[in-house]
């Protein structure tokens, strides 16, 4: 039988008695199973006491980065399919899709509960009609225990909010909001048409309907420093987001980027480089923050670097042994909320009366 490793924060490293003094420490513990950090898989299995698997569905919206509302040609990482490369056929019913994808996927493994994800484009962008219809078909299946909706955080007007709220009655849902950095240069570089002003103010929106937030960042962007990357995993942690989606840049070939690639190479991280930074981020994100992705595996047909993320077991081992070496884990290196920060905003704001 696996016993759970037991992983604690950097004031345990403190003696626990001293004979000269009647001070104990304070001491946080943190076991999430077989893994020095808070896993998507770990917070499943506890709250759902089996492995729960995610289905890609796609609701066959559009996006405002896409459809000219606020850009025609999208944010420049993304390809024709909306960062949705791996979800079913808008073709299909939500019911058929998920009813294929779960095929697929006992197919492999032997499991019973799902999670709704609509993943491609921006999953609250459309006809409220629309997307009360999707969204109620999808909860209201049987095998599906939590609704997770990827979206952006200019696209979550109060006729949607209230919606979700609506939802939320019935099964966990999550919000899935693609910050990706904090810094202004960086994100208009890769041209997400938001601010993130406007981000935090969706995230304190959905806090207050107590709606799970999950925020996706994308680390080796075009011209930053791994200081500043971990700058935006700082916010994050300082923020106090529920979840963290750590994503490496793929540069796919039907995008700007890689036009943008050939024109004026620039490096992309390697292994050792992504490895060591990865680390870095879990060491900075509070311990109860769940991290639902570390790397990821860019479509295979598209991937034109780097290359190596394509052996997603190995980069997985890399990280988790290196972890281990270094006696690594989440949030060795988070020291609580900092005075000044988005956290004295946080509370002040948590203070509002108004739901929205
Ligand atoms: S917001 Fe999402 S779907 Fe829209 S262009 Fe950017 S990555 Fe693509």
């Amino acid at each position: 039988m696996k016993t759970d490793s037991i992983y604690y924060r950097a004031d345990a490293d403190l003696p626990l008695h001293s004979e000269n003094s009647e001070y104990t420490p304070p001491v946080v513990r943190h076991s999430w199973g077989d893994k020095p950090y808070y896993s998507l898989d770990f917070y499943l299995r506890e709250q759902f006491g089996e492995k729960v698997y995610r289905l890609a569905l796609n609701g066959g919206c559009t996006c405002p980065n896409r459809d000219g509302l606020i850009d025609t040609r999208g944010c420049i990482f993304c390809d024709r399919g909306g960062s949705g490369d791996f979800a079913a056929s808008p073709h299909l019913s939500i019911t058929e899709q998920i009813k294929v994808s779960s095929a697929q996927v006992a197919e492999k493994r032997n499991c019973r509960k799902f999670i709704a994800y609509f993943q491609a484009y921006t999953n609250t962008y459309g006809p409220l009609h629309k997307l009360r219809a999707m969204f109620y078909e999808a909860i209201r299946h049987p095998d599906i225990v939590v609704l997770s909706i990827a979206t952006r955080p200019d696209c979550l007007p109060d006729e949607v909010l209230i919606l979700l709220s609506e939802l939320q009655q019935i099964k966990p849902v999550w919000v899935e909001l693609g910050l990706q950095t904090i810094h202004t240069a960086t994100s208009r570089f890769i041209r997400s048409g938001f601010t993130l002003d406007c981000f935090q103010d969706a995230v304190f929106k959905l806090r207050r309907l107590h709606i799970p937030v999950i925020a996706h960042v994308i680390l080796g962007l075009p011209g930053e420093t791994k200081r500043q990357m971990l700058e935006t995993v700082n916010y994050l942690a300082q923020l106090g987001v529920d979840g963290v989606k750590l994503q490496l840049l793929h540069v796919l070939t039907d995008t700007d980027l890689y036009d943008y690639y050939l024109a004026h190479p620039f490096s992309l991280l390697t292994q050792e480089e992504y490895c060591d930074l990865i680390i870095q981020c879990i060491e900075h994100l509070p311990p109860e923050t769940v991290i639902h992705r570390l790397t990821g595996d860019g479509p295979k047909k598209l991937l034109a670097g780097p290359l190596w993320s394509q052996n997603k077991r190995q980069v997985l081992n890399q990280i988790h042994s290196t972890m281990k070496k270094r006696g690594s884990y989440q949030g060795k290196q988070y020291s609580g909320p900092s005075k000044g920060t988005v956290t004295d905003i946080r509370r002040s704001d948590s203070h509002q009366t108004t739901m929205f």
